[in-house]
């Protein structure tokens, strides 16, 4: 079990020399605002939550952290499904609330650099007047923060890439108080250790990003819709391997199970069939390229025994054909108010896609189990979202959980697609790395000596009993 020094009021006192005192806060409503992500994991308070509103202020408050062996948690927006900002040894929240400006637009060069804390959602909408996006899309408003610590992904990534493949520099504040510049705004970077990409997906663990330069894309002149319904799961993944095949390049490729789908019916009245449905996106820079893109995918639906297909181009019907898709969580969740939610997140190489879906599919059915699968199937990954009420509905959750981890992990896939490692997923770090564990630790050793940074996730060993501490 690790150990680390309290916040005593004479750190508080500092802490607000460093930020002013205006950044600096123990009031009860902040503490308990950032006690928990949107996770089943247990909320645990910090014992101070600060604002920092400079790179130099974070640098300052960690040098001063480090010297005291206090923790640090670095706090996007807290839309984290697997605990990964839970201050679970309390210590120092650092909320990057108050950094979300946009510094600089490089519009000739399709680059943005920006504070960590602006959302992904409001970032996207000063570029569109620049006729450009941040590709990464992980559905809530998530901090470009929290989405490089996380490594996030989402709907778009089938063709965009993850937050991994949209960044090209950041500015990093070491454990020890050092400001340091990670990549560079050129493209192409074959200059040293790649320490850019160390970063990303390091959940705040290794240095906090106070500054990033993000790829920018044009934003799609034509866009199409389709969603099918197919009679069984096998059949729609089936459809998502045949797409992925066909050289389409969707820019969206998503699967919701047929209880889903029914739950979106029955509680909103979705316009949706009790029926394994994909949603696809395309992007095209002419109207030509994608009424062909639409009319292949159209096919490749109606040969895998499609029950329906709707196909538009118009904006109006791609946004209500979506609706579903891009509120199924919170439809999900205000359809069973008395219910909480276990997400559970894994990929697998897309050809092992249609046995990990029939894995899962057979799990529910075998233990009479209420779940819904949505997944970025294009990517090859899915989310299992269970509701559950009491210890037993959890103990059950958790069950399926590990099985469909292990047999993920079978097929030559990952704990974890998207959402990260965090809390939930750390007890499967030795298994899937092997002695490419040590090789983290090492790497964490030589960052952050003290272990002052976001302690209690990635590592088995770190993380603590929450009751217990
Ligand atoms: C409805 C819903 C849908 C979602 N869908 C997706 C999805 O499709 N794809 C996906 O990938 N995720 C998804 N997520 C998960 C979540 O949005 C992502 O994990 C996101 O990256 C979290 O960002 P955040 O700003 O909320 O960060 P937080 O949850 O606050 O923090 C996440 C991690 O980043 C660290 N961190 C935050 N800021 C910094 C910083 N400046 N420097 C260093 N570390 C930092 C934290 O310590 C923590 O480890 C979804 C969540 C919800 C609630």
């Amino acid at each position: 079990m690790m150990s680390f020094n309290p916040v005593t009021p004479e750190i508080i006192q500092q802490l607000k020399n460093l930020l002013g005192d205006e950044h600096v806060s123990i009031a009860r409503a902040d503490i308990d605002l950032h006690a928990r992500d949107q996770s089943h994991h247990e909320a645990h308070p910090a014992e101070v939550v600060i604002f920092p509103t400079t790179a130099g202020g974070v640098a300052d408050v960690l040098k001063l952290a480090n010297s005291h062996h206090i923790t640090v948690t670095p706090w996007g927006v807290g839309t984290g499904l697997e605990g990964n900002s839970i201050p679970v040894y309390g210590g120092i929240l650092m909320s990057f609330e108050r950094m979300d400006q946009i510094v600089a637009v490089h519009a000739d060069d399709f680059q943005v650099t920006v504070q960590p804390g602006i959302g992904h959602k409001d970032l996207n909408a000063e570029l569109a007047r620049h006729g450009l996006f941040f590709a990464p899309d992980p559905g809530a408003n998530a901090t470009v923060g929290g989405m490089l610590a996380n490594n996030a992904s989402g709907i778009r990534t089938v063709k965009y890439g993850a937050s991994k493949d949209n960044v090209l520099r950041m500015q990093v504040a070491l454990a020890d108080g050092r400001l340091i510049e990670v990549g560079s705004r050129s493209v192409k970077q074959a200059s040293g250790y790649d320490l850019l990409h160390l970063f990303v997906g390091s959940e705040g663990t290794l240095g906090v990003i106070t500054e990033a330069t993000l790829k920018l894309v044009p934003v799609p002149t034509y866009m199409s819709a389709v969603v099918a319904a197919f009679p069984t799961v096998e059949s729609a993944v089936e459809a998502v391997v045949a797409v992925r095949g066909s050289g389409l390049e969707p820019a969206a490729l998503e699967l919701i199970d047929s209880a889903h789908c029914k739950m979106l019916r029955e509680t909103e009245g979705v316009d949706l069939s009790d029926n394994p449905t994909l949603f696809m996106e395309f992007h095209a820079a002419t109207e030509a390229t994608l009424a062909m893109g639409l009319e292949i995918a159209r096919e490749i639906c109606q040969e895998l025994g499609a029950l329906s297909i709707h196909a538009t181009t118009d904006t109006a019907e791609r946004k209500r054909l979506w609706h579903a898709r891009h509120h199924s969580y919170e439809i999900m969740v205000r359809s069973q108010p008395d219910h909480e939610f276990f997400i559970m997140d894994v990929a697998v190489p897309i050809s092992a896609y249609p046995a990990l879906i029939a894995y899962v599919e057979g799990l529910k059915a075998e233990t009479n189990t209420t779940a819904y699968m949505i997944g970025h199937a294009g990517d090859g990954n899915v989310h299992v979202e269970f509701p559950y009420k009491g210890q037993a509905e959890y103990d059950n959750a958790m069950r399926l959980n590990d099985l469909i981890v292990l047999k993920a992990l079978d097929l030559g896939g990952t704990a974890t697609g998207e959402h990260g490692v965090g809390i939930g997923k750390a007890r499967y770090m030795e298994r899937e790395h092997g002695q490419a564990l040590d090789v983290m630790r090492s790497l964490k050793a030589a960052l952050d000596p003290n272990g002052i940074l976001n302690p209690g996730k990635i590592f088995p060993e770190s993380i603590p009993s929450i009751e217990g501490l």
